[in-house]
C-alpha cells in the first residue's frame, strides 16, 4: 500500500513555525516512501477561516516548498458528507440520538467535579427508546464507543499507547443544530483522501484514540499515527511568541531563507547522527519517523542565524541580489550590476537577508554619502589628504581592477610612511560610508573607477 500523508491546518492567519515542521515530516516521509503528500484546510470555524487566512498558509507552504501533491481539500465542503457518515452510523446501530438537556449535562458535569473526575458522558441516551424524546430538543449524535477493554496504538514516535475504554465517553458526531464535530471530520475526511499515515502534533495524540473507536465503528482501516512532540523554547517552557513562536512569513521577513527554516526544522525534533546542515535531497533520503525524538525540542534562534549564513554562503548570487534588490526598492540598473558584481563578497558575511541588504546599500548610493559616526572619525584632515594623493593614483593608472588599486593603496601608503590600514580604513570610509564592508579593493573596484573617484572627491573636496 502505498503511503499518503496529509498537513491539516485549521486557518488561523498564519503558518505557525510548529504546523510548518509537521507540514515538513509529512512531505519528507511521502517523499521518502514514494507516497503523496496532501494538504486539507480545516476550515469549519467560518470566523477564524477568513479568505486572507487560508491564504496566509498556502503562501508559508508554497514558500517552503511544501504545498501538496494535489489541489487542497476544503473540509468545509464535505460537511454534508460528515453528517451522512455520522446518519450511517445510527442506522447501524453503532451511533445514537441523545436528547440530553443542558441541564442534564451540567448535573454530569457537576457530579464529576464533585467526584474529583473528568466529565464523561454518562450514556443515558445510549440504549433508550427515541419515542421517549423530549420534545423540543434537537438530539445530538453521539458514538456508542466501547465500554469495556482498552485500546492500543502502536504510534511510530510515541511507540506504544494505550487507554481503557472506560475513559472513552460516547463523544459527539453531530451537534443539534446538524453540524459535524471535529472529530467526525477529521475522520471522514482523513478516510476519504485515503490517508494511510496521521503525522501531527501530540497534543492530538488523546483524540486518536476517539478516532481509532470511529474508524472500528464505520468499519475502516485505522490510519497508522505519528505524534510528534511539541516545540518548546530555549529554556524548556512552552513555545511562545518570545521564543519566536511566530508564523513563518515572519521569519521570511527576518530576513531567513526557506532551505534555512527547513533545515532548522528538520533538525528540530528529528537527528541524523551529528549532521546539522542537511539539503532537501538528503533528508528526503534519511527520513524516518522513528528517528523523531520523543521529547519536546527546543527552538534556538541563535543556531537558525548561523544556519542561514550558511545557506547564504551557498546560495546563488543572481538569487540573493533579487532579493537584496526587492528589499531596497527602486535600484538602477548601475546599482543592480554592482551588487551582482559585489554578491561574493557581500554575502561572506550576512546572517541574514535583511543584514545583506543593509550591507549592499552603500553600492546603490549617490554622493554625497551618509556616514556613520565611526566612519566620519576616519576621515581626519590627515586622513584627507592622503586620500587626495590615492585619488591622483588611481585617476592616472592605466587598468582599474582589484590587484592595481591595492597596489596603487600599497604605494601612497608607503609615500606617506604610514601602515597599510591608516589608508585603507579611511577609503573604506570614503567609499561606503561605514567601517565594515567587504575587501575595499574589492568594492573599488565593483564601483569602478568613476563612481570611485566621484566618492573620493566629494570627501575631500575636490570635486569639481
Ligand atoms: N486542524 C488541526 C490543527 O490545526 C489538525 C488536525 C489533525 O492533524 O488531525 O491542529
Amino acid at each position: 500500500m502505498s503511503v499518503v500523508t496529509r498537513f491539516a491546518p485549521s486557518p488561523t492567519g498564519f503558518l505557525h513555525i510548529g504546523g510548518a515542521r509537521t507540514a515538513l515530516y509529512n512531505w519528507l516521509y511521502a517523499r521518502h516512501t514514494g507516497g503523496k503528500y496532501l494538504v486539507r484546510i480545516e476550515d469549519t470555524d467560518k470566523a477564524r477561516s477568513t479568505p486572507e487566512a487560508v491564504q496566509a498558509i498556502f503562501d508559508g507552504l508554497a514558500w517552503l516548498g511544501l504545498l501538496g501533491d494535489e489541489e487542497p481539500v476544503y473540509q468545509s465542503a464535505q460537511l454534508n458528507r460528515h453528517a451522512e457518515v455520522a446518519k450511517e452510523l445510527v442506522a447501524k446501530g453503532r451511533a445514537y440520538y441523545c436528547y440530553c438537556t443542558p441541564e442534564e449535562l451540567q448535573t454530569m458535569r457537576e457530579e464529576a467535579k464533585a467526584a474529583g473526575k473528568p466529565m464523561r458522558y454518562n450514556g443515558m441516551w445510549r440504549d433508550r427508546d427515541p419515542s421517549e424524546a423530549p420534545a423540543g430538543v434537537d438530539p445530538v449524535v453521539r458514538l456508542k464507543a466501547p465500554l469495556e477493554g482498552e485500546t492500543t496504538l502502536v504510534d511510530h514516535i510515541q511507540g506504544e499507547v494505550t487507554v481503557q475504554n472506560e475513559q472513552l465517553d460516547d463523544f459527539v458526531l453531530l451537534r443539534g443544530d446538524g453540524t459535524p464535530t471535529y472529530m467526525l471530520s477529521v475522520v471522514v475526511d482523513d478516510h476519504d483522501m485515503g490517508i494511510t499515515h496521521v503525522l501531527r502534533g501530540d497534543d492530538h495524540l488523546n483524540n486518536a484514540f476517539r478516532q481509532a473507536a470511529l474508524y472500528r465503528a464505520m468499519e475502516w482501516d485505522v490510519p497508522e499515527f505519528g505524534h510528534i512532540p511539541l516545540i518548546h523554547g530555549a529554556d524548556g517552557a512552552k513555545l511562545s511568541k518570545r521564543h519566536g513562536a511566530l508564523g513563518v512569513d515572519a521569519y521570511r521577513e527576518m530576513g531567513y531563507l526557506p532551505e534555512t527554516v527547513k533545515n532548522y526544522l528538520l533538525r528540530l525534533g528529528w537527528g541524523h547522527g551529528d549532521d546539522e546542515i542537511i539539503s532537501s535531497a538528503q533528508a528526503v533520503e534519511w527520513f524516518t519517523l522513528e528517528a523523531v525524538g520523543r521529547s519536546p525540542s527546543r527552538f534556538d534562534l541563535a543556531k537558525l542565524e548561523n544556519l542561514n549564513g550558511h545557506y547564504i554562503r551557498e546560495a546563488d548570487d543572481s538569487r540573493l541580489t533579487d532579493l537584496v534588490i526587492a528589499g531596497l526598492g527602486n535600484v538602477d540598473e548601475t546599482g543592480q550590476k554592482r551588487i551582482l558584481k559585489g554578491m561574493d563578497g557581500l554575502k561572506q558575511r550576512a546572517k541574514t537577508i535583511v543584514e545583506l541588504t543593509e550591507n549592499a546599500a552603500f553600492y546603490t548610493a549617490s554622493v554625497p554619502l551618509n556616514f556613520t559616526e565611526k566612519a566620519q572619525n576616519l576621515l581626519t584632515e590627515e586622513a584627507l589628504s592622503h586620500l587626495t594623493a590615492l585619488t591622483a593614483e588611481l585617476e592616472a593608472m592605466p587598468d582599474w581592477n582589484e590587484e592595481a588599486i591595492e597596489q596603487a593603496v600599497r604605494t601612497i601608503a608607503e609615500k606617506a610612511d604610514i601602515k597599510l590600514g591608516k589608508l585603507a580604513q579611511p577609503l573604506r570610509a570614503a567609499l561606503t560610508g561605514s567601517t565594515v564592508s567587504p575587501g575595499i579593493f574589492e568594492v573599488a573596484a565593483v564601483l569602478e573607477r568613476a563612481e570611485t573617484l566621484a566618492r573620493l572627491k566629494a570627501i575631500c573636496g575636490t570635486a569639481q
